[in-house]
C-alpha cells in the first residue's frame, strides 16, 4: 500500500498536522509513526503548559502570527473537546530601574503585536498578587493554561476515528526519495507514502540528514529544570508570574505557573544537556555530547553566552542559585518549598555561525517537508503550524500532480 501522507512524529505539531491533513484531502490515507510507546513524550509532554499570547515575538515573524493566532484556535480546540484549560493572565513583574525601562520596551511590542495588556502600578500588582513584590507590571490577560499532552491525546483520537493510522514503538531509521513517493524504513518496517511530513522535535536534524542532505543547522539540546511548589503553595499566585526578560536573552528566566491540575511549578531554566532525550540532571551520551561539542555553532554560542551559561549550569546544580531566581520577584519562598519535579528538554536550532534561529523553520524537498525549529511557543502555535504545513502540501501536491 502507499498511503498519501506519512507523518513522523506524535508530538503536537505531528499530530495537529496529520489531522489538518485529513481534514484538507479528504479520503486520502495518513499514517503517523511515532518511535515512543505514546504521543507527547517528548518535548509536547514536558513542558510548562502555558497558552502564550504572543507579545515577545519579533511583529512578522512567524511565531508572532503563529502564536497569536494559536492562543485563540488552542482555546477553542479545548472549548470544542471537552478539555480543561484557564484563561488566568500572565504578569511580568519588574524588580528593579533596568527591569522598569526593559518593561517599557514590552509594552511597544505588545501594542505592535496587537495583544491587549494594561500596566499596574507597584500597588496595583500588589492588590492583584499579594505575594509577588515589584515596582510595577504587565498584565497581559489572554495567557492561559492548559495539558499539551491531553490535547495531543485526543488529536490521535481524531485522527484515528477519521481512519488514520498512527503507529507507536516505530522510530523512522531511514529515508529514501523517488520521484513518485518516499520510502520509510523504521526499525521494524518498510513504508510507502507519496509525501511526508517530518516533525520529529529533538531529532529534527537527524531525520532530515536521512534524506542525504546534510542540514544547515544542528539541534542543540537545553534541559529546562523544574521545581514544584508543595500543595500549601497552590493558591500562592493568581496569574502566571514572569520576570521581565532581557532582550537579548528572551527565554531566560525562571517563571512561577500555575498548572491546569491546580499546582505551582517554579521553571525552567535552560542548561546545555548532554544527551538528546536524557532528561535526568546527570544524563550523558558520549556520541550525542561529541556530536555537540565539535560543533562549530554551538562553540561559538558558548564563547558569547559563557557567563550566563556558567550560571545556568550553577543554578541548576545547586538548588539555593535557583531559589533566588524566583526570590527575587517572590521573597517568602524558602529551599524546602522547592520539590522536584520532571524536566523538559528543548530542541533549540543553532545554525554553524553560531545563531540560535529564533522563527519557526521549515525546509522541504519535492516530496517531503521537514519541520526544523519548532522551539516555544510552538505548542500554542501548533494549529495554525499545522495549517502553514498544509498550505505547503497543497502547493506541492499540484506542483507533482497538477
Ligand atoms: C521545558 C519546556 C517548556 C516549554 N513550555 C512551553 C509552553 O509553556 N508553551 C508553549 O507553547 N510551548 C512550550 N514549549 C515548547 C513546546 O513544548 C514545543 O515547542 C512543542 O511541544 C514541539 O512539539 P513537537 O511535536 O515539534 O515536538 P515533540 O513533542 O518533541 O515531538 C516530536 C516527536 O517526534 C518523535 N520522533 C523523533 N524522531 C523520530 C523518529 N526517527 N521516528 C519516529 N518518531 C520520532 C519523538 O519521539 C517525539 O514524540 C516548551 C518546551 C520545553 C522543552
Amino acid at each position: 500500500m502507499i498511503y498519501d501522507f506519512i507523518v513522523i512524529g506524535a508530538g503536537i505539531i505531528g499530530m495537529s498536522t496529520a489531522r489538518q491533513l485529513q481534514q484538507a484531502f479528504p479520503g486520502k490515507s495518513v499514517l503517523v509513526l511515532e518511535k515512543e510507546i505514546g504521543p507527547a513524550c517528548h518535548q509536547t509532554g514536558r513542558n510548562s503548559g502555558v497558552i502564550h499570547a504572543g507579545f515577545y515575538y519579533a511583529p512578522g515573524s512567524l511565531k508572532a502570527q503563529f502564536c497569536r493566532e494559536g492562543n485563540v484556535a488552542t482555546k477553542a480546540f479545548c472549548a470544542e473537546h471537552g478539555i480543561r484549560f484557564e484563561e488566568c493572565g500572565k504578569l511580568l513583574v519588574a524588580t528593579n530601574a533596568l527591569e522598569l525601562e526593559r518593561m517599557s520596551g514590552l509594552v511597544t511590542r505588545c501594542a505592535e503585536n496587537q495583544i491587549p495588556f494594561e500596566v499596574l502600578s507597584a500597588q496595583q500588582l500588589k492588590e492583584a498578587e499579594p505575594n509577588i513584590t515589584g515596582v510595577g507590571a504587565i498584565l497581559v490577560p489572554s495567557t492561559g493554561i492548559v495539558n499539551y499532552a491531553e490535547i495531543t491525546r485526543k488529536m490521535v483520537e481524531l485522527v484515528m476515528q477519521s481512519g488514520g493510522e498512527v503507529l507507536f514503538n516505530s522510530n523512522v531509521v531511514a529515508l529514501a526519495e523517488q520521484p513518485d513517493r518516499m520510502s520509510v524504513r523504521t526499525d521494524k518496517a518498510c513504508f510507502e507514502g507519496r509525501y511526508l511530513v517530518a516533525c520529529a522535535g529533538v531529532m529534527a536534524d537527524r531525520v532530515v540528514a536521512m534524506t542525504g542532505v546534510k542540514p544547515e543547522f544542528k539541534i542543540i539540546p537545553f534541559r529546562g529544570d523544574y521545581f514544584l511548589l508543595g500543595v500549601e503553595h497552590n493558591r500562592i499566585v493568581n496569574h502566571l508570574i514572569y520576570p521581565i526578560p532581557d532582550p537579548e536573552l528572551p527565554f531566560l528566566g525562571v517563571h512561577l505557573t500555575k498548572m491546569i491540575d491546580g499546582t505551582v511549578t517554579v521553571g525552567p531554566n535552560a542548561v546545555l544537556a548532554f544527551k538528546r532525550e536524557g532528561y535526568a540532571r546527570l544524563d550523558f551520551s558520549l556520541a550525542d555530547s561529541f556530536e555537540m561539542l565539535t560543533y562549530p555553532g554551538l562553540l561559538k554560542v558558548l564563547r558569547d553566552n559563557f557567563k550566563v551559561s556558567m550560571l545556568e549550569l550553577k543554578n541548576s546544580l545547586f538548588k539555593a542559585g535557583y531559589l533566588e531566581l524566583v526570590r527575587k520577584y517572590c521573597p517568602s519562598l524558602t529551599v524546602q518549598d522547592l520539590h522536584d519535579y520532571p524536566a523538559g528538554i528543548r530542541a533549540q536550532a543553532v545554525t554553524p555561525e553560531g545563531l540560535l534561529v529564533h522563527d519557526f523553520l521549515f525546509v522541504n524537498t519535492d516530496r517531503a517537508l521537514f519541520v526544523c525549529n519548532a522551539p516555544s511557543p510552538a505548542a500554542t502555535s501548533a494549529i495554525p503550524i499545522g495549517k502553514h504545513i498544509v498550505e505547503k502540501m497543497q502547493t506541492l501536491t499540484k506542483t507533482k500532480e497538477g
